[in-house]
């Protein structure tokens, strides 16, 4: 397997970067995931746009164009042979001294890491997941936007903490006012009477790729999507919820909180969104 590392391809073995650098220290830093899908790479630009507008947001320079970049990565999947596969792109702050001081790192450090991933088993697809909702909160829009997809995920692990600790799949964040925001690395839509709703990102949830392409796709099924706040108590009595993510993919919720979602099975809409996904991933796919 090779790792994209500054520059150069090295394997996996050697794919190492200091302890000082400041990923590693502070969590000083951006990244993106993405799926390739029988050889093509699923919204690239769209990804690549995401990871720069982070990358602005922080005041971290890429030091790429998106276009050398966009290369880089396409290189890495071809170089490693996979047909389907998950990309992380990471770009840290850099080798710095141990002190905060961003302005101390003068170089960046990209890193481009190809292999296949499963975050959920298959057969969780066809039962759908249990959920619950926890106590960590996403963070303020005002505080560090949602928006950024930074390497400041210690809220996401608390996330998966606790859902591990209740022996469920994947749990669900609220934000301060009690709002549900999103899962740990999924967002998250629910079905009422035929129309689909999902948190805006106001309310503190990452514009993810997947619930863009998701809406795209039931819009063009004719559905009503609508992006408005809604509370535990919209979620327990939803008709249908579902989780969407570049990991994810599309999987239903049967049960949030010990409630039933309807018949406790992956509903009709969320199955037939799946599926229209699954068609998309590969025809929308550039190589
Ligand atoms: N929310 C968070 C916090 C995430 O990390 C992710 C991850 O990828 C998502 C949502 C889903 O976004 P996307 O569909 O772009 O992968």
């Amino acid at each position: 397997q090779w790792i994209f590392l500054n520059d150069e391809f090295v394997t996996k073995e050697n794919a190492k970067i200091s302890v000082y650098d400041h990923g590693f220290l502070y969590g000083d830093g951006v990244f993106e995931g993405i799926r390739v899908y029988s050889g093509n790479v699923f919204r690239m630009k769209e990804h690549i746009d995401r990871l720069y507008n982070s990358a602005k947001s922080i005041l971290l320079n890429i030091p790429y164009t998106k276009e050398e970049l966009t290369n880089i990565i396409v290189q890495t999947v071809q170089k490693n042979g996979f047909e389907d596969a998950y990309i992380r792109v990471v770009v840290s702050r850099g080798v710095g001294d141990l002190g905060l001081d961003p302005y101390k790192c003068p170089k960046p450090q990209v890193v481009v890491i190809v292999e296949p991933l499963a975050i959920f088993p298959k057969h969780l697809y066809e039962t759908g997941i249990e959920v619950i909702t926890v106590a960590t909160r996403r963070n303020r829009p005002d505080v560090l936007s949602p928006k950024v997809k930074s390497l400041n995920y210690l809220n996401n692990v608390l996330v998966r903490i606790e859902a591990h600790l209740a022996n469920v799949s994947e749990a669900l964040m609220l934000n301060d006012q009690g709002y549900v925001a999103e899962g740990s690395a999924d967002n998250v839509f629910i079905v009422k009477n035929g129309v689909l709703y999902t948190p805006p990102g106001y309310v503190g949830a990452l514009e993810g790729i997947t619930r863009d392409a998701i809406i795209d796709i039931a819009k063009d099924l004719g559905y009503v999507v609508k992006e408005e706040p809604f509370t535990r108590h919209d979620v327990y009595t939803a008709d249908e919820v579902f989780l969407t993510g570049t990991a994810a993919e599309v999987i239903a919720v049967v049960k949030v909180d010990g409630r039933v979602i309807g018949d406790g099975v992956p509903g009709e809409h969320t199955k037939r969104l799946l599926e229209q996904f699954r068609k998309r991933v590969v025809s929308e796919g550039v190589k």
